[in-house]
């Protein structure tokens, strides 16, 4: 057995390899690759990705996890390797029931896509974008069937992005937040909006790339085992433990989305840089509950980024790399950051609203995959959902259903993660404050490193040895529920609002 399990850590330590290289792959198609390169990467990608799949399937690598998964060996394995085996078998067992041509084809066909929504949104297009799009959600749903064939295709994506999750959980903790959070959203914006001119004009892109990395710094991204890019949608990428990327895009009328952008994704990185590096070559690396890896971004965007306290100690160190900011009151700045109201476009809504644009996106998902709305509809359905959940209506689609790049790489089921994020992020403030006292107090006296460390501690460095649920149970010792969020919300909205 002591071979056997020395044979399995070789053998996935070649598939993190060649992993490494389509991420790294991908991260120059979209970050840095000319024009004219990129059908030979995109094809190059392919291969690795095809290699991958030939791997994960091979009856080699079956029979390192058949070995493994008897009684007798399995228990001598240590509780990193356990999950290892336990969840590889699972996905060992769906990935053999997919061709390998459709798995190819599907990879192809994702690349292709996420190039046709770029050019799209450029355009403000649907029409581009649409036959594109059609392709993914119908070899989307053909994909699941292969895998799952006796389950619900919208059942098994919501799992893939958090175990344990189902629409029928979802529906009625949603349901939870969407009453409570309906009346404050009218109570808040009945009120005054405030003056915010004192932030308009022309920031210096340089400027903002500088205080991009200051705010990394700030929260406690490690920029030894990580890096920076650009590109159309802020992302993050892990290449390897030693190697996790984040990037972000950055307009020179509005330095302030490129300021939370890195903050939510530096929040990202700041949870695969702090993983223990005893985990290597194991599963409790690739942290791919997506709810749980959300709310560490989130908490890091909004419960401390959207705290005036959190930009007390560098907001002058700001000012002096974009002079605009002193001119800029803390004060006023407070208000810009926490403007609740209502709007088309989900990187620019406040937190509150947010929560709107995710459960839009949740019925969204639930139509395309549930009622096999055809896609040509999609923009449509899109823009009457605006209107009904957030008062508003997209101008076009460019601000409508063509503002996401989620879709275009079959990544359905992603989006209620980001507001189980939020969730989650309620009852890690609520338990985080009982053990270290108020966070204002800690974020005024410039002790940040302090929250990370907490949340080091009590989440990150446990990568993903234990599922959402679990790590709810031991930070917090309590089942999942939106009331420590909407608490945080009433609280912070009616001292600013003066509800
Ligand atoms: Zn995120």
């Amino acid at each position: 057995m002591e071979n056997t399990l020395k044979k399995f850590k070789d053998y996935l330590k070649k598939i993190e390899q060649y992993t490494e290289a389509v991420e790294l792959l991908t991260w120059d198609l979209q970050t840095a690759a000319p024009k004219e390169s990129i059908d030979r990467k995109i094809e190059s990608i392919s291969f690795f990705s095809t290699e991958i799949f030939r791997m994960s399937t091979s009856d080699e690598y079956g029979g390192y996890l058949k070995e493994l998964s008897k009684p007798e060996n399995y228990e001598k394995l240590d509780d990193a390797m356990k999950l290892t085996v336990k969840r590889y078998v699972r996905e060992y067992e769906r990935f053999k029931r997919v061709p390998e041509e459709f798995y190819s084809e599907f990879t192809t066909a994702k690349s292709r896509s996420e190039q046709a929504w770029e050019q799209a949104k450029e355009a403000d297009d649907f029409s581009i974008y649409e036959p594109y799009l059609d392709k993914v959600i119908k070899m989307t749903k053909e994909y699941v069937h292969y895998m799952e064939p006796e389950q619900e295709p919208y059942e098994v994506l919501l799992d893939m992005f958090e175990e344990g999750m189902d629409s029928k959980a979802i529906d009625e903790i949603f349901e939870q937040l969407k009453e409570g959070l309906l009346p404050l959203i009218k109570e808040i914006t009945a009120k005054e909006q405030p003056d915010l001119t004192a932030l308009k004009g022309n920031y210096s892109i340089q400027g903002e790339k500088e205080v991009q990395n200051l705010l990394l710094d700030y929260i406690g991204f490690n920029f030894d085992r990580g890096t920076t890019g650009e590109s159309v949608h802020p992302f993050t990428t892990t290449l390897c433990s030693g190697d996790v990327r984040v990037t972000n895009s950055f307009d020179e009328t509005n330095p302030i989305d490129s300021m939370f952008s890195a903050i939510h994704e530096g929040g990202h990185a700041i949870f695969e840089q702090n993983i223990d590096r005893k985990y290597e070559d194991t599963v409790v690396m690739t942290v791919d509950m997506m709810g749980l890896h959300e709310s560490q971004s989130r908490f890091f965007e909004n419960i401390l980024g959207r705290n005036i306290n959190f930009w007390k100690p560098v907001y002058d160190r700001i000012g002096e790399i974009l002079p605009q900011f002193k001119d800029v009151s803390m004060e006023i700045f407070e208000k810009a950051i926490n403007c609740v109201k209502a709007g088309p476009v989900r990187l620019q809504a406040d937190e509150v609203t947010y929560c709107m644009h995710i459960i839009l996106r949740y019925e969204m998902e639930k139509a395309v995959f549930r009622d096999n709305v055809p896609t040509a509809e999609l923009p449509e359905l899109w823009n009457k959902k605006t209107v009904e959940l957030l008062g508003v209506k997209p101008e076009n689609d460019g601000e409508g259903i063509l503002q996401d790049m989620h879709w275009s790489d079959g990544s359905f089921g992603y989006f209620p993660s980001y507001l189980l994020g939020s969730i989650y992020d309620g009852m890690f403030l609520e338990q985080l404050e009982k053990e270290l006292g108020p966070v204002d107090t800690i974020l005024e006296e410039g002790r940040i490193k302090e929250i990370t460390k907490w949340l080091t501690e009590k989440i990150h460095k446990n990568g993903s040895l234990y599922n959402s649920k679990e790590v709810l149970q031991r930070v917090c010792g309590k089942e999942v529920t939106a009331e420590p969020l909407l608490k945080y919300f009433r609280d912070k909205y009616a001292r600013i609002y003066g509800l």
